[in-house]
């Protein structure tokens, strides 16, 4: 879905398709480099990572797993607590292998702090993150992100993976919701 087709839900184009192809090239360029003649397994946190999962994957010139978990984090209301349930686990067993989370966003961090966690006691020779976009929380969480596209203001997004209500992800950009679409 183009941007015109949702205009007048949309404030500002953050990143367009271009620019997020670009650098996901990138970072795939050091994904490529930092992993060379080593195993390994990449892991999307679904729904919101289907699409940097798959040009990530893509823009990479070595041969690479791609594996999947669904999580839920409970929390009040829209307050994320950090503790989170696995809805679907990973297919592989990851001893011995090298494994990058790969994820849309991290806001609080939380969700991929306990992830993190969670997948180094099974064994893997190394667990990094790389994450499309992070939010100014983030940093203040003991999280080490290995690969970030870009740094963002704290203001809701939508688009390339990102919905607001299951809808927008289908969007080609990445744009902030306009308030009437909220209320
Ligand atoms: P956290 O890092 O707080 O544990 O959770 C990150 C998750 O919150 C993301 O995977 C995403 O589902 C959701 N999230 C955080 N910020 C945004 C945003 O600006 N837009 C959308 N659509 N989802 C967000
Ligand atoms: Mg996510």
């Amino acid at each position: 879905m183009d941007v015109a087709a949702v205009e007048s839900d949309l404030v500002k184009v953050l990143f367009t398709e271009a620019q997020i192809q670009e650098r996901i090239a990138e970072i795939a360029a050091e994904i490529d480099r930092d992993y060379d003649g080593k195993d390994l397994v990449i892991v999307g946190v679904l729904r919101g990572a289907v699409m940097v999962m798959a040009d990530m994957a893509r823009s990479l010139t070595r041969h690479v797993e791609m594996d999947w978990m669904a999580v839920s984090s409970y929390g009040s209301g829209t307050k994320s607590s950090g503790v989170v349930r696995i809805l679907k686990d990973l297919d592989s067993d990851l001893t011995g292998r090298h494994v990058l989370i790969v994820d849309e966003i991290i806001d609080t961090g939380l969700t991929l702090s306990w992830l993190t966690r969670n997948l180094s006691s099974r064994g893997a020779a190394s667990v990094e993150v790389c994450t499309l976009l992070r939010k100014p929380d983030a940093q203040r969480m003991p999280l080490t992100v290995k690969y970030v596209g870009w740094d963002i203001p704290n203001e809701f997004v939508v688009g390339y993976g990102l919905d607001y209500r299951e809808r927008y992800r289908n969007l080609r950009d990445i744009a902030t919701l306009a308030p009437h679409v909220y209320s």
